[in-house]
């Protein structure tokens, strides 16, 4: 498959060449489900940055997407989801591989990323100004510019479609990209670029670089080369981020961490309430940004609904993500020493264990499928951000303490309510701190519903078409027509 895979080592895609890691560096990539070691990853450096950028400038200065007639623009960008759908079967198993993940979820990635460049495709001919009337003397429009270089970190939970979501409408807008993957799972974006390069996105425009966060991204998002950051990671990246952008004032989007509240009222349906929290919690091992990772339950159904919670837990089947079991490994090592050790601060703070409540014993990084009852709101698994297969699970009595509890954190990404009535849910909805309310359905939407947060889960938003109004800026055209 061109020049993407070399022996024995996946390689980066930088201005439109293959190349492999500044002065041979490379990492191991593990196959989180059995330990052992899927292939090894070129680490892009110094000398692939440099190229990259200079490389990214380049193609923005000759206005190669800019400038197309955005017609063929769009064209382009269905000719990009339809190589993504041409690689996706091949493309999904590495996922799998590297990233633990069922592989009907990896091959979701793909096909998701496939109707971003669909979607994003579809309004590239479709990014109109406006005309402000100023009078008989004077004519005055807005257009909508790129920003030049956008330069986007991705993050290991779903890096296929997570760098699709920014590239599609970065490029929708004309400007260049410059992708960082995740160090953990980076094989499976690499091979994203096979699709750009069969699409024939001109040279420059797009670039994939492997590399370690605090070295080549931090260098990344310090470069004054770059005049747009997107990121997508935890709250404490964003914030250092944040930090370096402020250096050289580079506008920035952040989609951050979460600690997403359902709010399930006693008329609810607990059939319902029990199926979305199975996909809410454990799909992908939990981690999800917008993981249905808090439960508040009316307390008169709170011990039914809990108890029906982990009878769902408990009857998960558990495997390698191959063969598409319902629950598959969390990330790394270390993703399973954080999940645990959180997790385990839970009964100290009096907590019950419903069911699960530590790692599983057998090959392969599994934490159980976790669900803690009676948690207090202010404790700190109530708090923090797990990332990991466990939910928590809290009583209430009234319609205004579950919005105080449901509000109560650092975050507010998105929220849920489950309920039958219809005046309630629009009535909570409004009240709930979150960039996105899902009614009766965890993560309801999709790829045209606009995604982002409030607080410490960021700000700006992906998704939809407000999602490309984060990669243009406006300009105005203020003309005199006197004489
Ligand atoms: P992370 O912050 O550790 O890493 C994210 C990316 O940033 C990686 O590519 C990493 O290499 C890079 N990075 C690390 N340090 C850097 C630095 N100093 N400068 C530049 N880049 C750097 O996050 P993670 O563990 O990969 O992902 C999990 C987190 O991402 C969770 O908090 C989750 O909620 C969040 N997330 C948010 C969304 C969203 O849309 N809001 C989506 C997915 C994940």
């Amino acid at each position: 498959m061109s020049e993407f895979f070399k022996d024995g080592l996946a390689r980066n895609y930088v201005a439109g060449d293959w190349v492999d890691g500044d002065e041979g560096a490379r990492i191991s990539v593990e196959d989180p489900g059995l330990e052992t070691p899927v292939g090894d990853c070129a680490l892009a450096g110094e000398a692939s940055l440099a190229k990259a950028l200079e490389g990214a400038r380049k193609s923005f200065e000759r206005g190669d997407l800019a400038d197309m007639a955005p017609a063929a623009l769009s064209r382009l960008m269905q000719r990009v989801a339809n190589e993504i759908r041409a690689i996706a079967d091949e493309g999904a198993e590495l996922l799998c591989r590297e990233s633990g993940k069922t592989l009907s979820a990896a091959g979701e990635e793909f096909e998701e990323a496939a109707q971003y460049f669909e979607y994003y495709g579809g309004v590239a001919d479709k990014i109109e100004g406006k005309s402000i009337p100023l009078g008989p003397d004077y004519a005055d429009y807005t257009v909508y510019e790129p920003f030049g270089v956008s330069a986007q970190i991705v993050p290991w939970n779903f890096p296929v479609s997570i760098a699709a979501r920014s590239l599609a409408p970065s490029m929708a807008a004309g400007n260049s990209t410059i992708i960082k993957s995740p160090e953990l799972d980076p094989m499976a974006l690499a091979m994203l670029g096979v699709a750009l390069e069969r699409a024939e996105v001109p040279k420059g425009a797009v670039s994939i670089l492997n590399g370690i966060g605090g070295d080549l991204g931090a260098r990344l998002v310090a470069s004054s080369e770059i005049d747009q950051i997107v990121f997508t990671g935890s709250v404490p990246t964003g914030q250092a981020i944040l930090r370096a952008a402020a250096d050289t004032v580079t506008p920035s989007l952040m989609e951050l961490g979460g600690k997403s509240a359902a709010v399930v009222f006693e008329d609810a349906n607990l059939d319902t309430v029990i199926s979305s929290l199975q996909s809410g919690i454990f799909y992908n091992a939990g981690q999800v940004c917008s993981a249905m990772a808090r439960v508040l339950v009316h307390r008169s159904i709170y011990d039914e609904a809990v108890a029906r919670a982990a009878e769902m837990a408990n009857g998960l089947s558990i495997g390698h993500g191959l063969d598409n079991p319902d629950h598959t490994p969390v990330a790394s090592a270390l993703q399973l020493d954080r999940v645990e050790e959180l997790t385990s601060s839970a009964h100290q703070d009096g907590a019950r264990i419903a069911a699960g409540g530590a790692r599983l014993e057998r090959t392969g990084h599994f934490m159980a499928p976790t669900i803690l009852a009676d948690v207090a709101p202010i404790s700190r698994v109530a708090q923090e951000e797990i990332f990991g297969p466990v939910t928590c699970f809290t009583p209430f009595d009234t319609e205004a303490e579950a919005i105080a509890i449901a509000n109560g954190t650092e975050f507010g990404l998105v929220a849920g309510i489950f309920t039958r009535d219809l005046a309630r849910s629009h009535r909570v909805a409004r009240k709930l701190r979150a960039g996105q309310v899902f009614v009766n359905e965890w993560f309801a939407g999709g790829i045209s519903t606009p995604f982002g947060g409030v607080g410490k889960s960021g700000f700006g938003r992906e998704k939809g078409l407000e999602a490309l109004f984060n990669y243009v800026r406006t300009k105005n055209i203020a003309i005199s027509l006197k004489e």
